[in-house]
């Protein structure tokens, strides 16, 4: 029988809207770039070619609802809004006709980011690690099932800070939507259950200061929200 020398860490899972079960998260990736009014205001320009991800741990993932401590080592700490989509079945190479049978189900996400340290790091050509791989920085609501949802193409996509909206869009404004991300991410990695994907955020990033609260919601996802409180 394995014994391990210290205790595991439990594993991180996100509550199933409407039901006592708990999705178990395994990776977390995140796409970059998704929305074109964001990209521009990063001063970037798309690729509708091809998407891009980084990744956050799975033990970043915190739920709606939480208070967090303002993190370390960041004077500019950023919002993004975003879809996120649940894998429930495995697979690989997975054809774009097909992609949508692989998924859960859809929940609302914040993909919390030490702006001035991913800015640092992209000028640099290094990896973005230390500014998009935060503790609690995978901030997810509760999943609800496409069962139940269906698997959204469009509807509204927003968020308030201390009730002041910030952010304001359309998921039809996604580049590369579910179906395209799922075909392409499969290329790449063998997708389980388990596997978290972040779409994109739109326009309207912006920091947060400690007392701040932010509230987003998606059509037909319910709503997230989070609380910065001073380190
Ligand atoms: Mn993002």
């Amino acid at each position: 029988m394995t014994t391990y020398l210290f205790p595991p860490s439990p594993i991180p899972a996100i509550p199933v809207a409407g039901s006592n079960d708990r999705y178990p998260v395994r990776r977390i990736f995140c796409v970059g770039r998704n929305y074109e009014a964001h990209a521009k205001e990063m001063g970037v320009q798309v690729d509708r070619e091809a998407p891009f991800y980084f990744t956050k741990a799975a033990d970043t993932y915190v739920p709606s609802g939480a208070s967090i401590s303002y993190p370390p080592g960041t004077s500019n700490y950023h919002y993004e809004m975003e879809l996120v989509a649940v894998i429930g079945k495995a697979g690989f190479e997975i054809p774009r006709e097909q992609a949508l049978e692989h998924v859960f189900g859809y929940a609302c996400g914040l993909d919390m980011t030490r702006r001035d340290l991913q800015l640092a790091a992209r000028e640099q050509r290094r990896p973005w690690d230390l500014g998009k791989d935060v503790e609690q920085s995978a901030v997810i609501s509760a999943i609800v099932p496409a069962q139940q949802c269906g698997h959204p193409s469009s509807g509204a996509i927003e968020l308030r800070v201390n009730g002041e909206q910030k952010q304001s869009s359309d998921l039809s404004l996604l580049i590369h939507g579910i179906s395209d991300l799922i075909a392409h991410l499969s290329r790449y990695y063998h997708l389980t259950p388990g596997d978290v994907i972040f779409t994109g955020t739109p326009e309207g990033v912006g920091p947060v200061v400690a007392g701040d609260h932010i509230a987003g919601s998606i059509a037909g996802l319910g709503d997230i929200s989070l609380t910065i409180q001073a380190a």
